[in-house]
């Protein structure tokens, strides 16, 4: 018995109690496996309400599929490796990569890991997000990290089994390279922006005819990098330049003059000076004419030999010497801004660089049309989202560089023999440093040297976190051959050409299988105008501060009310937060209401119309709800079983029932009576069990209360079909007719009807309409004489 009303302190009980108890231990039993492949969010950055709701959505999943019987894997990754880090511990502790040893730096990147607070971990657990343990996994209080050193052996595992598979080689191309990271960068790492930049427009000489022919360029100190000039096929002012030599002003560089559709007749001059590594087009067109790039930045973002003049200065001052140079020669003949769009780093948003190096790559290239395949046999949650994945596919153009020249990452296990170069790999299953370790072996196998030298680059990020699935599944152990693919991957739709897609790749090269069952791409959080939520735009919410104000059940409850699969996005406000407290309130009166009857279980119960009707109505809802439920849809089910909660069960069934469950006059029969407390109970526990991985903490609260039953171990109810002559509609017919009647003559509403003309259907349920309705006289008529006739 429930004597007490609801308050957001009840949930914080319940909450302690399962954090304690860590009831949801994964254990590899007889059930099928259900395994949620988590997004492991940054350590570094407090979670933001985003992640709040979308891991609370993944929560409502696996609560739903324990119901369900499945032995639901869904642990926590938490993202250490890489750039981040290292960007945090090189503000922090005032050092460069440049200029701090290795072992040095790596030990600040961990001290700053060792520093940092548990506070995602906690914030996760006061949503009551049952992220489960697995020892296997490392899984200490529901999280493994993705630099410990299981996780690292098993990045430097996937990448010795795809080295042997052939399927990563080293080359010289030319790559993206962030002069701020320090780092190659794969395409899918690029982000744009849209810059202003000075236009240049710089004469070159016809060599055959002494014309000077003007070319605008963005970016002067290119010139040294000349491989071709052209001009569109259309253009008629530059036909006659077909085939004759241009002349580079300062460098006094020969090359051949071509017509070609990569220049625009719009644009600038319409001549345009093809260099290596100017931005993407060039390096295609390079390798399309089958030019040798010269290559005039170095990695540290320097102009190098092949710049003479300018070598030893950074691209910008090259740019501004560049332009002085040509002023003075009066090369120039006009210069005005223009505004561009740049290639960025994605993280540290530098502008990006070509530059020629030597790094590992992986061969995606030829796997695009094998992953479109799998595409068609990965279940997209929400249909438009699939696009963004194949749209990604369509615009691959090179293998994925994996190297990085960084420090905090996982080391690629790799070392070369000092006498004959002799590649040597790393051991399986153990993690290995070649910058400061020795290799498995003693001597070369192939030449017997006993010298070796470590490889010092890491991998990509993206190669370590695109290991989750296969990590929390263990590859390359008997749980994986059982169980190789992950039942669910939920994601941000800015991660699938990264996250998403490598992760599909990768798996697919090593097993040559889909690695998910489902893909559930969630929506993106704005404010309540429809504008995204940032700190700078004063329009963020601390998910702690909600939890504090409104508790975390109100924030679950409105984080599946509103998250509509099929809408784009969905919309927060702390009022639509604070107004589910109301829809809690609710369910906690009614069992608060319910819990003053006492069922007799000696008296057979006797259920009318009335009964079966509300039985029948919360069946075909549990049917509905277990449907969407297994599409992750949670938002469609809430709808409904809120107006079942507030409308048809409270304002309709208990109005109705009210005098035969009380039967203080004892009208009723003792088994009519039973029939109303045994469906009031019925309705209640069932509505506990559709709401349990919406909100599980009140729901729970209630069930242990008033049925003894712990929901965290219960199944997900069974139905049983019920039949009933009325329908919603006629019940909200008459309660209505009868209540604005009363309501119109402004009369209490337990004042007495005189007499009721009704059909003949409501005869079912005459008592129940006599006594909740004060009525002296009921006369029936046939159903085709119409409405319903009220006299008071
Ligand atoms: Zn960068
Ligand atoms: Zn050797």
């Amino acid at each position: 018995m429930i004597d007490y009303k609801w308050t957001k302190e009840l949930e914080k009980e319940q909450i302690e109690e399962y954090i304690e108890k860590e009831k949801f231990k994964f254990k590899d039993s007889n059930k099928p496996v259900f395994s949620i492949d988590t997004p492991p969010p940054y350590v570094n950055r407090p979670i933001h309400i985003g992640q709040s709701a979308t891991y609370t959505i993944m929560d409502m999943i696996a609560r739903y599929k324990r119901m369900k019987g499945y032995s639901v894997l869904f642990p926590l990754g938490l993202d250490r490796n890489g750039l981040p880090i290292e960007m945090e511990a090189e503000k922090k502790y005032k050092i460069s990569i440049l200029n701090t040893d290795r072992k040095t730096y790596v030990e600040y990147c961990e001290k700053l890991l060792s520093e940092m607070s548990d506070q995602t971990r906690k914030t996760f657990k006061m949503l009551g997000i049952s992220f489960n343990e697995w020892d296997e996994c490392d899984c200490v209080g529901g999280l493994y990290k993705t630099d410990s050193e299981k996780y690292r052996a098993l990045t430097q595992k996937t990448f010795l089994d795809l080295y042997k598979k052939g399927l990563i080689y080293l080359d010289e191309k030319v790559t993206n390279y962030c002069p701020g990271c320090k780092t190659t960068l794969a395409d899918s790492e690029i982000d744009y922006k849209i810059a202003d930049s000075l236009f240049n427009t710089v004469l070159f000489t016809v060599k055959e005819t002494g014309e000077k022919i003007p070319i605008a360029t963005t970016r002067p100190e290119l010139i040294c990098s000349l491989g071709m000039v052209v001009y569109n096929p259309e253009d008629e002012r530059y036909k006659h330049l077909e085939g004759k030599t241009a002349i580079s002003p300062i460098f006094n560089k020969e090359v051949l003059i071509k017509a070609h559709p990569i220049a625009k007749l719009e644009k600038g001059t319409g001549l345009v000076m093809m260099c290596s590594a100017g931005d993407y087009s060039d390096i295609r067109f390079f390798m399309e004419q089958n030019i040798k790039p010269i290559m005039s930045i170095d990695i540290s973002g320097k102009m190098n030999k092949n710049a003479g003049i300018l070598e030893g200065l950074t691209v910008k001052e090259a740019r501004q010497k560049m332009i002085e140079i040509l002023k003075e020669k009066n090369l120039i003949t006009e210069q005005k801004t223009i505004q561009h769009k740049v290639p960025i780093c994605e993280r540290s948003k530098d502008e990006i660089e070509f530059v020629s190096l030597k790094e590992f790559y992986l061969k995606q290239l030829d796997h695009v049309e094998k992953i479109k395949e799998l595409a068609d046999q990965i279940n997209f949650s929400y249909a438009p989202t699939k696009k963004i994945f194949l749209d990604w596919l369509e615009v691959v153009s090179i293998d994925w560089p994996i190297s990085r020249r960084r420090y905090y990452a996982t080391e690629i296990p790799l070392w070369y023999c000092k006498n004959c170069n002799e590649i040597i790999l790393g051991k399986e299953g153990v993690y290995q440093k070649p910058w400061c370790e020795n290799p498995p072996i003693d001597s070369c196998p192939k030449c017997g040297g006993k010298e070796f030298i470590g490889e010092t680059r890491v991998l990509d990020t993206w190669f370590d976190s695109s290991n989750t699935p296969l990590y929390i599944h263990k590859y390359g152990t008997e749980f994986f051959e059982k169980n190789p693919v992950c039942s669910l991957r939920p994601q941000g739709k800015e991660i699938v050409r990264t996250w998403l897609y490598y992760t599909v790749l990768k798996a697919y090269l090593l097993t040559g299988k889909k690695i998910f069952d489902d893909v559930y791409i969630h929506q993106h959080i704005l404010d309540e105008n429809g504008n995204k939520m940032s700190k700078s735009a004063g329009n963020s919410i601390d998910p702690q501060e909600i939890i504090k104000e409104f508790g975390a059940e109100s924030f679950r409850l409105w984080t599946a009310y509103e998250g509509n699969l099929n809408q784009k996005d969905f919309k927060c406000s702390k009022e639509r937060i604070k107004s589910e407290q109301k829809t809690l309130n609710k369910l906690w009166n009614v069992a608060r209401f319910i819990g003053q009857f006492k069922l007799d279980k000696e008296i057979t119960v006797k259920y009318n119309e009335l009964d079966l009707f509300v039985r029948k109505e919360i069946n075909d809802l549990i049917i509905e709800s277990d449907q969407a439920y297994k599409k992750y849809d949670f938002h469609n089910p809430l709808l409904k079983i809120k107006f079942f909660l507030t409308n048809t069960f409270s304002s309709h069934y208990l109005e109705l029932i009210k005098s035969r469950a009380y039967n203080q006059e004892d009208y009723f029969t003792k088994e009519e009576q039973m029939g109303a407390i045994d469906t009031l109970y019925y309705c209640l526990n069932k509505m506990l069990y559709l709401l349990y991985p919406v909100i599980p903490f009140t729901t729970n609260r209630i069930s242990k209360e008033m049925f003894d039953k712990d929901l965290d171990e219960e199944k997900f109810p069974d139905t049983k079909e019920y039949f009933s002559k009325l329908t919603l509609e006629d019940i909200e017919k008459i309660n209505n007719a009868i209540w604005k009647e009363k309501k119109e003559k402004g009369v209490s509403l337990k004042e007495k009807v005189s007499v009721i003309k009704i059909t003949n259907k409501y005869k079912y349920i005459e008592k129940d309409l006599i006594k909740t309705h004060n009525i002296l006289k009921i006369e029936y008529k046939e159903e085709s004489e119409g409405t319903i006739n009220v006299e008071l």
